[in-house]
């Protein structure tokens, strides 16, 4: 009989393969996920879960969680895409419900008004960082989240960086689908173009946040994101652009940045709603399990508050180029995939420091 232990790492890797199956069709997030796997050796999903279940074992702690991709900045540095905030959300969300954690979002500072909507569709009541910690306090009378700019200067970014993390002293910072910097400190499109202007520069808090030993989780899916720098091997030798970029840095896409443990999936999104079905799952709570109706509300949301398909351009409900019925399919099949694995597993026996 299986132990409750080859239970959670059989429903992890399960989980893992309904959102690395190349259904984008693009080649690298299999590649990426077997580097992953093989560097952690199993779910990085569920060692990710572990780790948060772990570094929230205290309520009251807050959380960093950055997200935004501004993609269009040539044209305005106001437009972003529907991957990444939607799932930042969902993240901020099961930390919240589970562990009584207090959620900060960091995003570019154009994009504030945007990712209020994305925010308050999951259901936190978007707030600036001081309202949110007293929103906390008041023991889920509303249930709130911080939304505060990120700079996107080098300088600045270095500086806040240490200031924010001083100040709010985070159990955990997440960063999902956020351009990474490589070696020379330049972001890359995955075509291989110069982005780093506009972006955020959030490998300084996922830099400073280690150094300091605090806990970094990393979501992303094409290879160029923050975070995901123990890849960079895989993706300098296999990855278009990996190794020579089309810019004039010369020093290709691969990111400088590793996060304590790396997602990869082929849309950002389903990552965090895969890291909630892990916590769902490690704490035995199904209250934690994204739902598709609410995939829904935040796609929706993105779409009304103006996030364009990162691929397509259209304002709307896909992401990636993939139709919103399909991220809804995806999160149905991880709430099946948690469910029945909690049909089996005792979260008690297996984690005693969460019970
Ligand atoms: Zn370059």
């Amino acid at each position: 009989m299986a132990t409750e232990r080859e239970i959670l790492e059989r429903a992890g890797e399960r989980i893992d393969q309904l959102i690395t199956s190349d259904l984008p069709d693009k080649r690298r997030v299999p590649l990426l996920y077997r580097a992953a796997n093989e560097l952690y050796g199993g779910s990085p999903t569920l060692l990710a879960a572990e780790k948060l279940a772990h570094a929230f074992s205290e309520p009251g702690r807050t959380v960093m969680i950055c997200s935004g991709w501004p993609n269009r900045p040539m044209v305005d540095p106001n437009i972003a895409e529907t991957d990444g905030p939607p799932g930042a959300s969902v993240i901020a969300r099961a930390l919240h419900q589970g562990f009584r954690a207090a959620p900060l979002l960091l995003f570019e500072e154009p994009l504030l008004p945007s990712m209020r909507i994305v925010v308050e569709a999951a259901g936190l009541r978007a707030l600036d960082g001081e309202a949110a910690l007293r929103g906390i306090k008041s023991l889920g009378s509303v249930h709130v989240a911080g939304v505060l700019g990120f700079p996107s200067g080098v300088m600045e970014a270095k500086a806040r960086a240490s200031e924010l993390l001083e100040e709010y002293r985070p159990a955990a910072v997440v960063v999902i689908e956020k351009g990474g910097m490589n070696a020379k400190g330049v972001i890359h499109s995955l075509r291989g173009e110069d982005i780093t202007a506009p972006m955020a520069k959030v490998d300084f808090l996922i830099e400073e946040a280690s150094a300091r030993g605090i806990l970094t989780v990393a979501i992303g899916d094409a290879g160029n994101e923050a975070g995901l720098g123990a890849f960079a091997e895989v993706i300098r030798e296999n990855l278009p652009f990996g190794k020579q970029c089309r810019c004039p840095c010369g020093a290709g896409t691969a990111p400088r940045s590793a996060a304590e443990v790396a997602i990869i999936a082929d849309v950002s999104n389903w990552g965090a709603a895969a890291l909630a079905g892990c916590l769902a799952m490690l704490r035995g709570e199904s209250s934690l399990l994204h739902t598709p109706a609410r995939e829904r509300r935040l796609l929706e949301a993105a779409a009304a508050a103006g996030l364009v398909d990162g691929i397509e351009g259209w304002v709307g409900t896909s992401v990636d180029g993939l139709p919103m019925e399909t991220s809804l399919a995806i999160v149905e099949l991880i709430s099946t995939t948690v469910q029945q694995g909690m049909k089996s597993a005792d979260p008690k026996r297996v984690a005693p420091h969460l019970a």
